[in-house]
């Protein structure tokens, strides 16, 4: 295995293909509306990460019901993952929290929940409230945590509103309640170097977090960083070193840690830049083809935890 492939996972769990659906709720965050920030991190743009959603106006059920017209058709789907995608999906009073994500698993073919949100937005209450639906609707629920990158500096450049103490609790939290804690990282940002993504892999190892996302950074119009881009204050790292990133990256995590992407599915419109003109699957599959052709994989470099200095004694 070269790398444990979220498909491959979902197989394994369900017992089938299993289909995420966006759905996009009435939200905003707390860097968004003052509480912590107003800007918003400096990459976010007006929409958040909501490009694929339907219009939250629409009621979660509605919003199933029309992805399901397009997926199940095509794909002859039958195991369904509604996914809170935009902005912070916690940001908002717990009752709230808890009638959403009853709305969204009322179906029996709903076989998990998943819930992006940031490290700050996530509190016991919460958590118990998702505990407590996990097990009365025999679901998996998986809180998606916004993280990007572990370098509190780097954090703080973008304007993330929260450092790394916060990821850390939040995710300590989440595996303490037993629910399924995935997170995001951009491998390529602007002052971070190449050792930062392989201390994230090894934070994000060492705290047991169950899945990973990884995006590539795409520079949308009107925000901090596309000022800041335009000024070059910056340049963006070139494809092959981003793969590179990948790779280093994949081989310092832990090989049970599922990897959701290796890289996003970044817009073209509205942007400046985005996954340096180039298809994602395409990036993927030469990241997975270098990997084969060297012999290398998810977690050949993960020596690292579980006192690894006296390990040699127990042999
Ligand atoms: S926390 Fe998420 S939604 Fe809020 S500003 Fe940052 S990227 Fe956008």
């Amino acid at each position: 295995m070269i790398y444990y492939a979220f498909s491959d996972y979902l197989k394994q769990r369900y017992g089938e293909k299993v289909y995420k659906l966006p759905i996009g709720l009435p939200l905003t965050c707390p860097n968004r509306d003052g509480s912590c920030g107003k800007f918003g991190c400096t990459f976010c743009g007006s929409i958040g990460a909501g490009y694929e959603n339907l219009p939250p106006e629409l009621s979660i059920t509605e919003q199933i019901r029309m992805n399901k017209a397009h997926i199940v058709p095509k794909y002859k789907a039958k195991k369904f993952i509604p996914y809170f995608q935009n902005f912070s999906n916690t940001y908002m009073p717990p009752k709230q929290l808890e009638e959403y994500v009853l709305e969204a698993c009322a179906s029996d073919d709903v076989v998990a929940v998943y819930i992006a949100t940031r490290p700050d937005c996530i509190n016991d209450v919460y958590l118990e409230i998702l505990a407590r639906i996990a097990k009365e609707k025999n679901i998996d629920i998986c809180v998606e945590l916004g993280l990007q990158t572990i370098n509190y500096k780097t954090l703080e450049k973008i304007n993330r509103g929260h450092g790394l103490a916060e990821y850390i609790d939040a995710v300590l939290r989440i595996k303490r309640y037993g629910l399924l804690c995935c997170t995001h990282v951009i491998l390529d940002l602007p002052w971070d170097d190449d050792k930062d993504l392989i201390e994230t892999a090894r934070v994000i190892s060492a705290l047991g977090v169950d899945q990973v996302k990884l995006h590539a950074l795409y520079i949308v119009k009107n925000t901090k960083m596309a000022q800041q881009y335009e000024n070059k204050e910056f340049e963006i790292i070139s494809c092959e070193h981003y793969k590179q990133r990948v790779i280093d990256f994949l081989e310092n995590l832990s090989p049970n840690i599922v990897l959701q992407r290796l890289i996003g599915r970044a817009p073209a419109e509205n942007t400046l830049f985005s996954n340096w003109q180039t298809g994602w699957w395409k990036i993927r599959d030469e990241i997975v083809k270098e990997m084969e052709e060297k012999n290398l994989y998810q977690g050949r470099l993960c020596n690292y935890l579980n006192g690894s200095a006296v390990q040699k004694f127990l042999k």
